[in-house]
């Protein structure tokens, strides 16, 4: 057989966006913003091209956003990583997250991810030839099961991929559930991969629990984050890793024969951006707010609002709106009612147990009224 994924198809994001399109809907689906960056960052941007900066960067990323990079994670979570060693520059936390599992993951081994899990995470282990070992998230509020963690890990276990705040539920992981992951692992040699991509869409007053924050866990963890997502600019596609040098001279190793370099104006521009923490401290209020819109307009609906603590996701269950499977309740909310969400089954390896739906409420006010004059009805 020819194909190294022969159960994958084309991601539901891009189908459901087609759909979207096709039927003019109202595309709350795939996570973007249908607003643009800052139109000052993008003039950092274009400053940076015309300043010179459109050849190769340095293979692990333009040294002034590394150091940015750097400085930010301490500010925030007071660890120090090495600029020079310990960051690199990736195309997007898609591209770090593949290179991170080709990197440090042998054939043969396993990988444990926790269900409902980002679409990604399951063929890049396919693909690094080790086994996917899904753990089921607490089915009431997709926090973490640190007891069927431990009860999956065996021999093979090599790494655990874990993402908070978390895509789809916007669930955050409490400092105690790091704590207490970090001491089911104490005695393995079991790698991490954080997926932090939503680390500055957290609401209420909750912190982002980093797995950088805690020594002992990040001595042994790989950190994933999207300045697509921090700076409403998902097409850039540029991110960052953080590790400890060990891993990371095994993720630049893998890391410069995929991508080699990310694209060079963005970075400068990004490391000029980033240098101004205002610039990412007001994410919280800002979605908080789009949040509170969106939830509100459902208040009335008999859509049931599940909790959202972060990200830009909003789950709702629809059992009292319809009986139909997941996959299918979105298609018919996108055909017909002309708002398209996301279903939870292409995150889990078995059919959900309960009917949910998410949708992005990264989107203009005006957007989301548009969308809740039409989910009104349900
Ligand atoms: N991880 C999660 C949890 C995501 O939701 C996404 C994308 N939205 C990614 C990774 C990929 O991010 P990027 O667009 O930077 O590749
Ligand atoms: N991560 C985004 C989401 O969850 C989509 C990114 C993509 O389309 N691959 O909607």
């Amino acid at each position: 057989p020819v194909s190294r994924l022969p159960e994958v198809g084309t991601t539901i994001f891009t189908v459901m966006s087609a759909l979207a399109q096709q039927h003019g809907a109202v595309n709350l689906g795939q996570g973007f913003p249908d607003f643009t960056g800052d139109p000052a960052l993008l003039d950092l941007v274009s400053e940076a091209m015309h300043a010179g900066h459109n050849q190769y960067p340095p293979m692990t990323g333009v040294p002034a956003l590394r150091e940015a990079v750097s400085r930010k994670i301490e500010r925030q979570h007071g660890r120090h990583y090495d600029p020079d060693t310990e960051i690199t520059i990736t195309a997007g936390a898609t591209q770090a997250l593949l290179t991170a599992v080709l990197a440090l993951v042998h054939p043969g081994d396993e990988v444990i991810v926790l269900d409902p899990c980002y679409d990604s995470y399951v063929p890049a282990i396919t693909l690094a030839g080790a086994r996917a070992v899904r753990v089921p998230l607490r089915s009431d509020d997709f926090g973490p099961d640190i007891d069927a963690i431990g009860a999956a890990l065996g021999p093979r276990t090599r790494a655990i991929i874990i993402n908070t705040p978390h895509n789809p539920s916007g669930r955050i992981w409490r400092e105690d559930e790091r704590e207490a992951l970090t001491r089911l692992l104490a005695p393995t040699e079991v790698l991490v991969i954080s997926d932090e991509v939503y680390e500055h869409m957290v609401f209420d007053g909750r912190m982002h629990a980093s797995a950088s924050a805690n020594a002992e866990l990040a001595a042994r963890t790989v950190v994933v984050s999207s300045f697509g997502k921090t700076f409403h600019v998902t097409g850039w596609k540029v991110g960052y890793v953080a590790a400890p040098a060990a891993l990371m001279a095994e993720f630049r190793k893998v890391h410069q024969f995929n991508v080699f370099t990310v694209n060079t104006p963005m970075q400068h521009a990004l490391a000029r951006y980033l240098a101004e923490p205002a610039h990412y401290e007001g994410l919280p209020d800002f979605y908080q707010r789009k949040r509170d819109l969106f939830r509100a307009g459902l208040a009335g609906s008999r859509l049931a609002l599940l909790p959202c603590e972060g990200s830009y996701f909003q789950c709702v269950d629809y059992s009292a709106v319809s009986t139909l499977d997941d996959e299918d309740f979105c298609r018919w909310l996108t055909t017909e009612i002309g708002v398209a969400a996301i279903p939870l089954s292409p995150f889990c390896a078995a059919p959900p147990q309960r009917r949910i739906a998410r949708f992005c409420f990264a989107k203009q006010d005006a957007t989301l009224e548009r969308a809740l004059q039409r989910l009104a009805a349900l």
